[in-house]
């Protein structure tokens, strides 16, 4: 997934996607905001403005304040403190017009505040943190034994402590099943995908590739900038973005799973019908080899019968490896189950728009690493994650195989 801004080219995608989901009669878009700001701290002339311009432009809506318990006080433009008119002066003008939920740190003097401003009918929500809040550490030691995940591999880049800690948050957010789709998928520390510098407007952060039984999870430089703009779960212990980024990763490691596991059987099976077959066509070249007078009438039966059960053998297999294969491109068991449950609801972000896959991924993410806003957001799908039905749907197609 993106960090930053789109690019023109994704964005060009979207407003297609946006174009079909309308005539499919979709309902209203509600995002949670992914669009990442850059902004400074506001001067206290800027601010007096900011706080005027902000009243006529919301004059009909009401303001709340929220603590850490959920308990709201009402609040003015006037009495707010200045990260939370920045706030709303930035997801009011640089944010997505259809979001209904944003997190992002607010520069100011003292440092970055983070703050969440949910909209509510005609009312504003601000959860406001403290300045320079930090989610959890994490640890970077041993995280392939500990987790069972991996292993951790690294091509160009290095595997730093902050990206081991960033690989152990995000981690530690899933289930012991969740964890377990990971074991075996290589997760690999590259400085960007091939062809992007990764210092542009549409640095990627991490990356899930893999159509065949050789997936990766790839984590880019992007994923480690420095700048504080988004966070991810509650103000009182932000998670930095990247975890929001791997975590939509393993999302897509946890749908792809069933169609991975069939191709990894046809590898495992496909050398040995190849022996197979290479037996046999010995055996047949030696046959033919004995003199017509001294050759065995049993060996030649035994023959008959082993080409017979192969031939029989090879047929299934192909069937099987064509079916492999098409799954491999189609949506597969997990995505079919998530559909039904979000049915023509909004999808969790804009980005999410792409496709079912890319839904599926934004919504994981949301549900591990901020489970709040995707409740609200799509409390069916929420429900969908929280009851283990995207395990079951993988589970059930595993036992197919
Ligand atoms: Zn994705």
């Amino acid at each position: 997934m993106t960090i930053h801004r789109p690019s023109a080219a994704a964005l060009r995608l979207l407003r297609l996607a946006a174009i079909a989901t309308i005539s499919l009669g979709c309902a209203h878009a509600r995002y949670y905001d992914t669009i990442s700001v850059s902004h400074r701290a506001m001067s206290r002339d800027a601010m007096a403005t900011t706080r005027t311009k902000l009243e006529e432009r919301l004059k009909s809506e009401v303001f709340w304040l929220e603590n850490a318990e959920g308990v709201r006080t009402r609040t003015t433009l006037q009495g707010m403190a200045p990260e939370g008119v920045q706030a709303l002066w930035l997801a009011t003008t640089a944010g997505d017009p259809d979001a209904v939920e944003a997190d992002r740190f607010v520069h100011t003097g003292a440092g970055h505040v983070p703050v969440t401003v949910r909209r509510e009918e005609a009312a504003w929500i601000l959860r406001i943190g403290v300045a320079q809040a930090t989610g959890p550490r994490g640890s970077g030691a041993n995280l392939v034994e500990r987790w069972g995940i991996g292993p951790l591999e690294a091509d160009g880049a290095t595997w730093t402590d902050e990206a081991r800690e960033a690989v152990d948050v995000s981690l530690a957010l899933l289930s012991v099943a969740e964890r377990r789709v990971l074991a075996g998928i290589p997760i690999v520390r590259k400085h960007a995908p091939a062809g992007e510098t990764g210092d542009g407007a549409k640095a990627v952060g991490a990356r899930y590739s893999g159509r065949n039984c050789d997936a990766r999870i790839f984590v880019f430089d992007a994923a480690f900038r420095g700048e504080h703009t988004n966070f991810a779960g509650e103000p009182e212990a932000p998670l930095h973005d990247n975890v929001r980024a791997l975590v939509h990763e393993y999302g897509h490691a946890i749908h792809k799973r069933p169609a991975r596991i069939g191709i990894c059987l046809i590898d495992e099976e496909l050398p040995r019908i190849q022996e197979r077959k290479r037996s046999l066509n010995a055996r047949v070249s030696a046959f033919n080899r004995t003199p017509s007078g001294s050759r065995s009438r049993a060996e030649s039966d035994a023959i008959a019968q082993v080409r017979d059960t192969l031939e029989r053998d090879a047929a299934s297999f192909e069937q099987r490896q064509r079916s492999a294969v098409e799954a491999v491109g189609a949506d597969g068991p997990v995505l079919a189950a998530y559909a039904e449950v979000i049915g023509n609801d909004s999808p969790p972000t804009r980005y999410a728009q792409v496709s079912l896959g890319e839904s599926f991924a934004e919504s994981f993410s949301l549900f591990r690493a901020d489970p709040a806003a995707l409740q609200r957001l799509l409390p069916k799908v929420y429900e969908f994650f929280a009851s283990g039905a995207h395990l079951r749907a993988m589970g059930a197609a595993l036992e197919g195989n």
